[in-house]
């Protein structure tokens, strides 16, 4: 039996894989090595505590399922916020006219055009642009910010050739909003900012309609232009991916974070105060919150302990310690962890993945001496190592292992013997292993939770997920070892399942998603 699996990185726009198998042949290409490394405590420790057996992973994927079953009953019911995104109807590939897709979540927002032009055209003609936002408008006012955005959409506009694209008269130009910050969303085109991350502290703006406020500075430049769709990259990304294989139900980002949208039964979302209970909706899962039940190590606990969301709540207590408040302390410890643990996310999302590495290497050297008999400065600078350099090490096939210690050497400045060399594969591909088959887990979850609602996958219909991110895309191992846990956990449903790289649809899917909402 085989397993079909064709490279994203050979086929750029859409690569995929279904399953026919119950294990995988697809080889891993950097096997860790069989003359392994010599033992060492903190390693042998570290992957005894990392280890994910399959009742291990089926214990993963149920707990998943059921804080998703409590997050639908009520808000704040479980670990994911199963957020309602008001996204009721996918597209079908009718929508047709000119659309936009403006992209804010990071130092660049992207803005794209789609001339839509119904079932038979399909996109006709589409343009984008990415524009780099100064710095110090990420920590402004909102008027700076949305006026900046507002400028740089009016010149995008202008720049369009007639020919090309064409809006229907007496409309605006609808967009559809992709804004990755977290938000409490009220209606399709509204949402109030709950927090701003990523480095961005834009006065005056938390607990506002950030789809008011691109709408006000919009009209201020005299724009034509309208939101009609406020939408995270996830749902972006399935809608996106729905236009093209309405067997689309779940879109998964797997890249510097991770999320995970899907199509649920409303019949089966208690907390959906809507008169009418039937059809379908979109929930954005937040399954990066999830924390219970996962193979914590001291070292995600030592990691999570200095992440600046929880840092920051921990240092307002600071002053208040003495011996006497010892207890409170712990209290504390022990509230700020059950609050600010993005246990999942910190698992199995690119933004971490170096860093846990980086973390037991540091012990491991101040342990034994694995790089001789200092401990490398580079290694005691948190975030040095990053994901790339992960895969960057584990693909290398030489014997002495030469890339790895090009990597060393150039990221952390060290000379490492091929001992040492072997060692640190073995310590990035433990890391890997456990979150590519903690994301295969989540994943198992939401297919399960959707096969018990609909009965698709029993009545023989295909069941696809959607997947964007370049830790997915660009990580070969974090692939395979995803695919394994859904091997494990599937077993003879996966004939039924296919995961389709899609990458960077989810602009296409916001617009998509102006159309399907749009108000004329
Ligand atoms: P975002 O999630 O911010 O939209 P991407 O989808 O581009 O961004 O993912 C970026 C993340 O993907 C990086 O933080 C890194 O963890 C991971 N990544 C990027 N390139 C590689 C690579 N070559 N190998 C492994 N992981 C990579
Ligand atoms: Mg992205």
């Amino acid at each position: 039996m085989s397993l079909m699996f064709t490279s994203p990185v050979l086929t750029p726009t859409i690569g995929s894989f279904t399953f026919s198998s119950r294990r995988s042949n697809y080889i891993v290409m950097s096997a860790v090595r069989s003359n392994s490394a010599s033992t060492c405590p903190v390693l042998t420790k570290f992957q005894k505590d990392c280890d994910t057996p399959t009742p291990y992973l089926r214990n993963v994927a149920n707990a998943i399922a059921d804080d998703m079953r409590a997050g639908l009953a009520v808000e704040g019911g479980g670990d994911l916020d199963m957020i309602l995104t008001y996204v009721d109807a996918l597209p079908s590939g009718n929508e047709e006219g000119l659309f936009y897709a403006l992209d804010l979540g990071g130092t660049n927002f992207r803005v794209r055009s789609v001339q839509l032009g119904g079932k038979k055209k399909r996109v006709i003609a589409t343009e984008s642009e990415q524009i780099s936002i100064p710095q110090k408008l990420m920590i402004g006012t909102s008027e700076e910010l949305f006026g900046f955005i507002a400028a740089k959409l009016a010149s995008f506009v202008a720049k369009e050739k007639p020919g090309r694209f064409q809006l229907e008269e007496g409309r605006k130009r609808e967009i559809g909003f992709t804004f990755s910050f977290p938000v409490k969303q009220t209606s399709i085109d509204s949402g109030t900012l709950i927090k701003w991350t990523k480095g961005f502290k834009v006065s005056g703006m938390e607990g506002k309609n950030v789809v008011a406020c691109l709408n006000e500075a919009m009209e201020a430049h005299g724009l034509d232009m309208r939101v009609s769709a406020l939408v995270n990259d996830g749902v972006g990304t399935l809608a996106g991916a729905r236009y093209s294989d309405e067997d689309v139900m779940i879109g998964v980002i797997l890249g510097t974070g991770t999320n995970a949208c899907y199509v649920e039964q409303k019949h089966a979302i208690p907390k959906l105060q809507s008169k009418s209970s039937s059809g379908t909706t979109i929930i954005n899962t937040e399954w990066g919150g999830f924390s219970k039940v996962l193979p914590q190590t001291i070292f995600d606990q030592e990691m999570d302990a200095n992440s600046p969301n929880r840092g920051e709540h921990v240092v307002e207590f600071y002053p208040f310690f003495n011996n006497i408040y010892v207890f409170l302390f712990l209290f504390l410890q022990l509230f700020t962890v059950c609050v600010w643990m993005k246990l999942y996310e910190k698992m199995i999302s690119g933004m971490y993945l170096g860093e846990i590495v980086r973390r037991v290497l540091l012990q491991m050297c101040e342990t034994s001496d694995l790089f001789g008999q200092f401990v490398p400065v580079k290694l005691s600078t948190p975030f040095e190592l990053r994901t790339e350099h992960l895969c960057k090490m584990q693909e290398d096939t030489t014997d002495d292992l030469q890339t790895v210690g090009s990597v060393l050497y150039n990221i952390l400045e060290v000379e490492a013997n091929l001992n040492a060399r072997r060692r640190v594969v073995e310590v990035c591909d433990t890391v890997v292993k456990r979150g590519g088959r903690l994301a295969g887990a989540g994943i198992v979850a939401i297919l399960e939770k959707i096969e018990e609602e609909t009965k698709r996958m029993g009545s023989g219909k295909r069941t696809v997920v959607a997947m964007d991110g370049a830790l997915y895309e660009k990580y070969p191992q974090y692939r395979q070892y995803m695919q394994d846990a859904l091997v494990e956990l599937l077993g003879d449903k996966l004939s039924h399942i296919a995961i389709k790289h899609t990458k960077d649809v989810s602009g296409l899917g916001a617009a998509l998603l102006a159309a399907t909402n749009s108000i004329y």
